[in-house]
């Protein structure tokens, strides 16, 4: 397409908004680029706000995805504190939420997730305690620092990454922590029951008074603030502040309106294109279909949101990459570097290697001799060679992959799919 007279519009500043912009020009799109984030700060890192900047190691400035600067090299016009609220594609227009209207000849969806909001009885639906908190932007963040201070009594809803972030950084800042999961064990989601033993273990060693298999049934306001939380059962938790971490929902209404997303996302291939030909949609808010996997995936992670952007901004740019990575996060709680890669949905048995003892280990995911994914504590080597072994089929032998003293390197091994 000649897109020197075309203006791109891509709507939310966030990790995949912001790369997407800037890497469409970088890949050649011609025309206007314009980016609207409804957030008054300029793009920034969000997943230190529950860890290096919530205890205090990083400012707004080191926050910053990208110097300001690189905006205006790269001819990418940044609204800031605008939000886009309705999407007109008969007439290939934005409405604005300050009334004004805005055209567009390709538009990028990058509008992520907001924070699932804790329900229970003695709270209102739309009237937040002064000390009820969620975290996914830096005004909650903020909101959660002013009132984090030695000897606050925290009570943590949700043992996810979001949660138990939050509780190593309070723990570090002199904070009482309560940490409440309604599973029989934390990252029930996401990781292996040895990798949720292993952090319940670190937690409450650290001080956390961690309890797992607890439902919070109501809470106990006064004077607008939650003074207790109420468990199923009886248990009262009195507290100063509560932080829930209860996973997202998707900002993904003015999508669904315009007949783009389901319930469970913007649907997107590999190039994230969605079913309009002229929209794409990238981060958080999709629901991808991923050739490797053979199916449709929700992802939320930062690495995930810039493939994807990526891969819009090539197609953009007239050079189609399709995103085939092989879908990686990470989590730093206390002196503990978490990194996972691949999809562990569907394994059949866990093997580790190293000792969790040492707090330096790797658990491996295996469906038969087949590697599905794999989790690496503090072991940055192990990751790296998993990660990239994963890119393809690949097949282990489970007793030497226990066996640390065996290079890794000769276990991972590329295997033929019928
Ligand atoms: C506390 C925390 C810690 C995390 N830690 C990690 C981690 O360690 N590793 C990792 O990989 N991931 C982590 N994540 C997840 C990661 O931050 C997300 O996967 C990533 O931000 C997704 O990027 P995105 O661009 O899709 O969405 P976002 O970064 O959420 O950006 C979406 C932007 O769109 C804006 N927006 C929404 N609707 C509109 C609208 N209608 N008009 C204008 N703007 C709009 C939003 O306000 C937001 O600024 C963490 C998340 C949180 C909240």
């Amino acid at each position: 397409m000649e897109t020197k007279d075309k203006q791109l519009v891509v709507v939310g500043a966030g990790h995949a908004g912001s790369e997407l912009a800037v890497a469409a020009r970088q890949q050649g799109w011609a025309g206007r680029i314009v980016l609207l984030g409804d957030e008054p700060a300029w793009p920034y890192h969000r997943p230190p706000l529950s860890k290096a900047w919530l205890a205090g190691k990083v400012d707004a400035e080191g926050l910053l995805l990208r110097a300001t600067s690189v905006y205006e090299g790269a001819q990418v016009d940044l609204h800031r504190g605008v939000r886009m609220e309705r999407i007109d594609r008969a007439n290939q227009r934005l409405e604005l939420a300050d009334g004004s209207a805005l055209a567009y000849d390709a538009l990028a969806l990058c509008t992520g997730g907001r924070p699932r909001p804790l329900t229970c009885a003695g709270l209102v639906p739309g009237e937040q305690p002064t000390n009820l908190h969620y975290l996914r932007n830096m005004a909650d963040a903020e909101g959660i620092r002013a009132q984090l201070r030695p000897g606050a009594r925290v009570v943590i809803i949700g043992g996810g990454y979001v949660g138990l972030e939050v509780a190593a950084s309070a723990r570090g800042l002199g904070a009482e922590v309560v940490l409440l999961e309604l599973q029989p064990r934390v990252l029930a989601r996401v990781a292996g029951a040895e990798v949720s033993a292993f952090y319940e273990g670190v937690h409450r060693a650290a001080g956390v008074d961690l309890r797992t298999g607890v439902e919070v049934e109501a809470v106990e306001l006064h004077q607008g603030a939650i003074r207790a939380v109420l468990c199923r059962g009886g248990t009262r938790v009195p507290c100063d502040l509560v932080v829930a971490g209860l996973g997202m929902l998707l900002n993904t209404e003015a999508a669904q309106a315009a007949g783009l997303a389901e319930a469970d996302g913007i649907r997107v291939d590999e190039l994230s294109r969605t079913r309009d030909p002229q929209v794409m949609a990238a981060g958080d808010c999709t629901l991808q279909f991923s050739g490797v996997y053979g199916r449709e995936l929700r992802i939320e992670s930062v690495p995930n949101a810039l493939e994807q952007a990526r891969a819009a901004a090539s197609w953009l740019g007239g050079q189609p990459k399709p995103n085939r990575a092989v879908p990686w996060f990470w989590s730093d709680q206390y002196d503990l570097k978490l990194q996972m890669a691949g999809l562990s949905q569907g394994h059949d048995r866990c093997v580790l290697r190293g000792d969790p003892a040492s707090r330096s280990f790797s658990a491996f995911y295996l469906a038969g001799d087949r590697l599905l994914a794999m989790d690496a504590i503090n072991r940055p080597a192990d990751f790296m060679q998993a990660k990239r072994a994963l890119a393809q089929p690949c097949g282990v032998d489970a007793e030497r992959l226990a066996d640390a003293s065996q290079p890794l390197k000769e276990i991972l091994q590329p295997v033929a799919v019928i």
